[in-house]
């Protein structure tokens, strides 16, 4: 699946003008201009990115604003793959991953609905998938669909990404994409509300929102994990948008193994013995499939909501009335 991801996403980069839609992340209405050096530069005279061009890093622009993210240019210019992050795992630490882990059934079942609802207002529609250097686990079959243009970004430069930005400042001109797709991304932002407001910014009048959120889990991503929401405060996150669907993609067993291997981490002081109990316990995790939607919201290892960019946010008594768990 990896190979067809990779291939479309090389043909894409080829075949599609999607520069069309980028703006300066400082200045959301300007255009970029690209010099004849190939440089990226703001076209508003007043911005510091009008003299000074973009960093590039692995042939992507950095389209970051460094005064207004926790990014550093530093950080990029000494880094020869260009990835903020150590994302290097062999192809055997994979597999063992996947085998603990696996892949939640419900993710999969929302990517169909989500292309369906798409392709409902656009056939053609262009997708943004914010924080998409990697391809979220089990939303593979967003990337082999000949219809939707894909268009990725994230804080770091990959194989899957058109260009390097904060999705705190999304470099895009208002009102240009019909969907946007952020999974497990809003834990490890500063301020989701703001990312939130970006995302209801640049998609088109009734676009649609799918986010995958963790609530039940420990700490990853190290210093840059900031958040956990519940499905209630995932939903009056999105309050801007109408609500398609809303549920739990990881149940409470998957939040016990997690809780289990930090467990045995933190006892034996060492992330190896927590690595092996979730190897010899991964079964747990399958065990949510016992557990009805209805009754896993309250404790959830991760939720998702779905919804349409509306000009009508939902009310305090709505989100009240929202709760799902068990009452
Ligand atoms: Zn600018």
């Amino acid at each position: 699946m990896t190979a067809t991801v990779k291939e479309k996403r090389v043909s894409d980069r080829h075949s599609w003008g999607w520069q069309a839609l980028l703006s300066c992340p400082c200045h959301p209405q300007s255009a970029l201009r690209e010099l004849a050096s190939g440089q990226l530069h703001c076209s508003e005279a007043s911005c510091t990115y009008y003299t000074e061009p973009f960093l590039q890093v692995d042939g992507q622009p950095v389209l970051i604003d460094f005064a207004a993210s926790v990014c550093t240019p530093d950080a990029f210019e000494q880094l020869e793959s260009g990835s903020l992050l150590d994302r290097k795992r062999s192809p055997i630490a994979k597999l063992v991953k996947r085998v603990i882990w696996g892949t939640s059934h419900r993710t999969r079942q929302n990517v169909t609905r989500f292309l369906t609802e798409l392709k409902q207002h656009n056939p053609k529609p262009t997708l943004l998938i914010v924080g998409g250097g990697a391809v979220g686990s089990g939303s593979e079959a967003l990337y082999g669909d000949a219809d939707v243009t894909v268009v990725s970004f994230d804080i770091y430069a990959s194989e899957h990404t058109d260009f390097v930005a904060d999705a705190h400042d999304i470099p895009l001109k208002d009102g240009v994409v019909d969907g946007i797709w952020i999974q497990a991304v809003l834990e490890h932002v500063l301020e989701p509300q703001r990312v939130v407001a970006e995302i209801h910014r640049v998609l088109k009048n009734d676009g649609l929102v799918y986010s995958e959120t963790p609530f039940m889990q420990q700490v990853h991503e190290k210093a840059y994990d900031f958040t956990r929401f519940t499905e209630s405060g995932h939903r009056w996150l999105f309050k801007d948008f109408a609500l398609v669907d809303s549920g739990t993609v990881l149940g409470p067993g998957t939040a016990l193994l997690w809780s289990m291997r930090h467990f045995a981490a933190g006892l034996f002081r060492i992330k190896k013995a927590g690595e092996l109990l979730a190897v010899v316990f991964f079964w747990v995790r399958l065990l949510d499939r016992l557990i009805p939607q209805g009754n896993t919201s309250d404790a959830a290892s991760a939720v998702f909501f779905m919804g349409r960019k509306s000009d009508r946010a939902i009310t305090r008594a709505e989100v009240i009335r929202f709760y799902r768990g068990v009452r």
